[in-house]
């Protein structure tokens, strides 16, 4: 969620910070700003620039500004938790008034505790000019001041309770930056005689590959030569200076308008990575590095449970049908921030699993903390590679589908269903699954990017057809068993970026009171593929025909008959029924593309959303 990019060394801060808030853009925020520190006229000058709205708007006011050319500044894109979006309420925050020391800060995250803090330090004197928690932490820092910025930063997150990633600089102290985190990402990239500091490997990599993961709860005292962490305590840490695995063209559009549209056409190939030196088709062979050496304890799990946000969470679903099918251990799955604060059932033998696309999801990390802390064995299924919860689980498995831009995530989906579904067929072989079955199984999976491949090809109809219901402001998703989660998916997915309200629901249910808003032309979408539960659909079609409702279908292909009922089909190949989710949700995933395209809606940074939440 939001950014930080920070930078001390020999160029002018401005232009590598400026830079590297636009590769943060895809993150989704709502104003952003900046500090760098100067010398004028033999005194030190922290001069601060903010601007509500995109990072262009910044530029525009820097510009207008004038000056900005230290070698040492902050950045930040924010996402307001504390306090509307003004630019007084914009990063970076000084601890200015009768106690300031010319401290600048900018913060991810939320100080929980700022309404104490702040009653505090009212009482001493200080005066604030923005609603935010990040303006108290700013004072705080200033008032614990004795001369030594990596002190009082140090002291002053001993008082706070929250998560954060922050960055400060301070008038007095011109050659050193200070940053900390706790529970937010941050990375240093080590250049030569420069640091560049980001929240998101995408700030760094264009400046140097070498970088170092900043520890949880801990504090980084940079200079231009050199840097050290510590604890918050001041207990020296040791760091590890690591190459990022990071292809800048990755991030790049290249021939397509968006990164939604092009991560969506790029999962074939990001699945075939998913598969890639893990899975064998003809010996049924399945190798998971990541969870090797816990292959015994998982198939002696009493229970599972998957544990997601949003998307992640229907990826959730998903792979609780695959692990009852294949594997037969009991499985549930809860919204993670549900799970964390209801008193979860955790016993001896219960195995949860984390599901995020960034690894940094807040309230995945704090209901893997709490599985964690109950006894329970703890499993990442992420895509960021060294991130939070990749580093607090005793394994895992990723998805290897490569940086996902686009907010509304679609190639994560696919690859965590396609990573369920592999650990769901490792740890069935262990138990009840014969090998025969699992060779064919294999072979299935193997074969899904190709068959996504052909999914793909109907886009522009895709288009056409999603054109006829664009003005409908309300839409239905239904399907049954495992193609539910894909309604919520879909529902999700339109909702998100097009602003349309949708509900997404198991196919049944409607009856039991959603079909009261069924009327003339109303788009009710089935995922009515042939599996078990086909002529269950086509009678929850038939009463939707009834009320005058028009369906759009997701059906297999050579299904002619369906034609006849719906007034759109979005044909997908034939496959087994449990991994019919890898095909059903692309057509949902265009569909909400081309109407968020048509109604004129910002596909890649939709309004209010951000791309990971790092806040609970
Ligand atoms: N809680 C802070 C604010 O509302 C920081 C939000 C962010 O992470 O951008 O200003």
């Amino acid at each position: 969620m939001c950014g930080i990019v920070a930078y001390i060394g020999q160029k002018h801060a401005r232009d590598i910070l400026l830079e590297g808030l636009k590769r943060l853009e895809y993150r989704g925020y709502d104003s952003a700003g900046i500090a760098t520190l100067e010398q004028s006229r033999g005194t030190q000058v922290m001069q601060v620039t903010r601007a509500v709205g995109r990072v262009a708007n910044l530029q525009t006011a820097v510009d207008a500004a004038g000056g900005h050319l230290g070698s040492a500044g902050i950045a930040h894109t924010r996402w307001a938790t504390h306090g509307g979006v003004t630019e007084k309420n914009a990063h970076p925050h000084r601890d200015d008034g009768v106690h300031g020391h010319g401290i600048a800060i900018i913060h991810n995250g939320i100080i929980e505790n700022y309404a104490s803090v702040k009653k505090y330090l009212e009482e001493k004197g200080h005066t604030f000019t923005s609603e935010t928690d990040t303006e108290v932490l700013a004072h705080l820092i200033g008032e614990l001041y004795r001369g030594d910025l990596e002190k009082a930063v140090q002291a002053a997150l001993r008082e706070v309770t929250g998560a954060y990633a922050i960055a400060v600089l301070c008038e007095k102290e011109p050659d050193v930056l200070v940053v900390a985190r706790k529970g937010s990402p941050l990375m240093i990239g080590v250049g030569n005689g420069e640091f560049v500091v980001a929240s998101d490997a995408s700030a760094i990599v264009a400046h140097t590959t070498q970088a170092v993961m900043l520890a949880d709860y801990s504090v980084a005292r940079i200079t231009r030569e050199s840097f050290r962490s510590t604890t918050v305590d001041n207990v020296p840490l040791t760091s590890e200076i690591r190459e990022l695995e990071f292809d800048l063209e990755q991030i790049e559009l290249g021939e397509f308008e968006h990164f939604m549209l092009k991560e969506i056409f790029e999962q074939p190939r990001a699945l075939r990575m998913t598969l890639q030196g893990r899975i064998n088709a003809r010996t049924g062979e399945i190798t998971l590095g990541g969870v090797g050496e816990h292959a015994r304890k998982l198939a002696n799990a009493r229970k599972i449970v998957l544990v997601g946000s949003g998307t992640a969470l229907h990826a959730c679903m998903v792979t609780s049908y695959l692990m009852e099918d294949l594997a037969k251990t009991p499985t549930d799955y809860d919204f993670a921030s549900e799970f964390r604060y209801r008193n979860p059932i955790v016993e001896d033998g219960t195995v949860v699993i984390a599901v995020s696309q960034s690894g940094e999801t807040a309230d995945t990390l704090s209901a893997l903390q709490e599985a964690k802390q109950r006894g329970a064995m703890a499993l990442g299924i992420v895509n960021v590679v060294g991130s939070s919860i990749a580093r607090e689980t005793d394994a895992g498995v990723y998805l290897r589908v490569g940086p996902e831009i686009g907010v509304a995530s679609t190639k994560a989906f696919t690859g965590q269903v396609m990573v369920g579904a592999m650990l769901a067929a490792y740890i069935g072989r262990r138990r009840y699954l014969s090998n025969d079955y699992v060779t064919s199984f294999l072979k299935e999976l193997s074969e899904i990017p190709d068959k996504i491949e052909r999914v793909l090809a109907s886009s522009e109809a895709i288009a056409t057809a999603t054109a006829k219901y664009i003005h409908r402001e309300n839409w239905l998703f239904l399907g049954r068993g495992v193609n539910y989660p894909v309604a919520l998916e879909g529902a999700l997915k339109l909702k998100e970026i097009s602003y349309i309200h949708a509900e997404g629901m198991p196919a049944a249910e409607m009856k039991h009171g959603p079909i009261a808003l069924i009327d003339e032309g109303m788009p009710v979408v089935f995922v009515a593929t042939r599996n078990s539960q086909y002529e269950k659909v086509l009678a929850n079609i038939e009463e939707v025909r009834a009320r005058g409702g028009h369906v759009i279908a997701v059906a297999t292909e050579g299904d002619e008959y369906i034609k006849t009922l719906a007034k759109e089909v979005f044909y997908v190949p034939e496959c087994p029924e449990q991994l019919q989710p890898l095909l059903t949700v692309v057509p949902l995933q265009l569909l909400a593309y081309h109407a968020a395209v048509m109604r004129g809606k910002d596909v890649d940074k939709p309004r209010n959303l951000a791309k990971s939440v790092t806040v609970e």
